[in-house]
C-alpha cells in the first residue's frame, strides 16, 4: 500500500510501528536490549533476526526501524542503516565495502570531512584514491579502471554548488564494474533521486535537512538490501555507529515537514539569489536555478528545484566579507545548513580552512565567498537583513 504514496504521505506515515497501546506519535524505544521469551527464542533470533525482531541498539531498534523505513521509501532504495552522524554513514559506506588494494574515484570538490576519509582513512589503509574535477566528465572516464571498486562524490558541491551528472557518472562507473556512492545532502532527499539516476548509495547527514531544526547529528546510508545488509550492516553493527532512538525520533518528527520545508526554503532561495544578482558589492552569486549558473540546465534536468543554498562572493575580500557577516541580525554565523534559521557561513576561514591555497583557489574558494543556508523566514525579511549588513562593508 505505502509504495503507491507519494513523497509527501510517506513523509509522514512510512515506516510507523504501534505498541499495544495504539500510540499516535512515533514512540522512542529507549532500549539497548530486547528480552526473549526463551532460550530457544533468543538462539533462534542470533541464527536468523526476523522482520521487526531486534536483539541490541547497536544492530537496530524500533524507533531507528522506523526512521530507515520512512527515508527509503521516499529515496527509492530497498533499505537503509541510519548512523550517529552523516560523516559516520559516508566512512561506513566507503570503508565496509573498500579493502586494501582496492582503487576509488572521487570528485575533488567535498566537504572536508568527506576529503579526510578519502585522502587520509582510505589512503592509509591501502586503498588508492584518484580525485578528479567532478564536472568534466572526460577525467571520469581517464580516471576509472579494472579494480576501481567505487566512485564517490557529492552531486552538489560545497561551498560553490558546482553540480555533477548522476547519469553520466554512473554509466561510467558501471561500465568499469564500480558502485557509485552520492553524498546527496545538498540536494536533500526532496528535490533529487539519485537512485533513479544510477546512484547505486546515497548517504546524507540528516543533521541537515532532514532534522532541519539544528537539533541533533545524524546520518544514512540508502541502497539494495543486498548492500545495506550484507555489506554495510555487519560493518556498523561491530564498529557502534549506530543511531540513538531518541534521536531516530527527531529525524522522524523532522521528516513530516521535511517536504514543505524545502520547497520554502528553495523558493526564498531562488528569490534572494535574484534579489543579489547584479549588485555592484558583489561579484559571483550563485544558485543552480539562475541561468547564469554554469550547468544550469543539468541542475534542471537532475532535481526538480535548485536547492535552498546559494553562495555569493562579496568584492573586498576577507575583510568586507567580515564587516559583511558581523552586520547580519536575523541570518546567524554558522556552519550547519539546512535549518529553519538562515545560516551564513565564510568557508575560506571555517568549513574549508585546513586546504591548501592552491586548492581553495582550484574550487573557487575566494576570501569573499560567502555562502547562505536559507531558512524558513520570510524571504523579504532576509533580503532586508542582506542587503543592510552589504552597506557595511
Ligand atoms: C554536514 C555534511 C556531512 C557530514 O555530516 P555530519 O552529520 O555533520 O557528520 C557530509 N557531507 C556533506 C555534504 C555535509 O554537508
Amino acid at each position: 500500500m505505502s509504495k503507491d504514496w507519494k513523497t509527501r504521505t510517506q513523509l509522514v506515515h512510512t515506516g510507523s510501528r504501534r505498541s499495544q497501546y495504539g500510540e499516535m506519535a512515533e514512540a522512542i524505544f529507549l532500549t539497548q536490549g530486547f528480552v526473549y521469551e526463551t532460550a530457544e527464542a533468543a538462539e533462534a533470533r542470533f541464527i536468523k533476526t526476523g522482520e521487526d525482531e531486534f536483539i541490541y541498539a547497536r544492530y537496530g531498534n524500533p524507533t531507528t526501524r522506523m526512521f530507515e523505513e520512512r527515508i527509503a521509501a521516499i529515496e527509492g532504495t530497498e533499505d537503509a542503516f541510519a548512523t550517529a552522524s552523516g560523516m559516520a554513514a559516508v566512512n561506513a559506506a566507503l570503508t565496509a565495502m573498500l579493502r586494501a588494494g582496492d582503487h576509488v574515484v572521487s570528485s575533488r570538490a567535498l566537504f572536508g570531512s568527506c576529503l579526510y576519509i578519502l585522502e587520509e582513512v582510505l589512503r592509509r589503509y591501502g586503498v588508492e584514491v584518484t580525485f578528479v574535477d567532478g564536472t568534466d566528465l572526460d577525467r571520469w572516464r581517464a580516471a576509472v579502471r579494472p579494480g576501481t571498486k567505487a566512485v564517490f562524490f557529492e552531486s552538489i558541491s560545497n561551498p560553490t554548488l558546482e553540480i555533477i551528472d548522476i547519469t553520466a557518472v554512473s554509466q561510467i562507473a558501471h561500465a568499469a564494474g564500480a558502485l557509485v556512492i552520492v553524498d546527496n545532502v545538498f540536494a536533500t532527499p526532496v528535490f533529487s533521486k539519485a537512485v533513479s539516476q544510477g546512484a547505486d548509495v546515497v548517504v546524507y547527514s540528516s543533521t541537515k535537512h532532514i532534522d532541519g531544526q539544528g537539533r541533533a547529528l545524524g546520518g544514512v546510508i540508502c541502497g539494495t538490501r543486498e548492500f545495506i545488509r550484507k555489506v554495510a550492516e555487519p560493518y556498523l553493527k561491530h564498529t557502534g555507529a549506530a543511531m540513538s532512538p531518541f534521536t531516530a525520533w527527531i529525524m522522524l518528527n523532522g521528516m513530516a515537514t521535511l517536504d514543505l520545508r524545502c520547497n520554502a526554503m528553495a523558493d526564498s532561495a531562488l528569490t534572494i539569489a535574484r534579489a543579489l544578482q547584479g549588485d555592484a558589492r558583489l561579484g559571483r552569486v550563485i544558485h543552480p536555478s539562475l541561468p547564469d549558473h554554469p550547468q544550469h540546465a543539468l541542475a534542471a534536468e537532475q532535481m526538480t528545484r535548485g536547492g535552498t543554498m546559494l553562495a555569493f562572493d562579496i568584492a573586498g575580500g576577507k575583510e568586507a566579507a567580515f564587516r559583511f557577516l558581523n552586520a547580519l541580525d536575523i541570518i546567524k554565523i554558522s556552519n550547519n545548513l539546512g535549518d529553519a534559521k538562515s545560516i551564513a557561513t565564510h568557508p575560506a576561514t571555517t568549513t574549508h580552512q585546513r586546504l591548501p591555497d592552491d586548492q581553495k583557489e582550484l574550487l573557487g574558494i575566494t576570501s569573499g565567498l560567502v555562502r547562505l543556508s536559507v531558512g524558513l523566514e520570510d524571504a523579504g525579511d532576509l533580503i532586508g537583513d542582506l542587503m543592510q549588513a552589504l552597506d557595511h562593508i
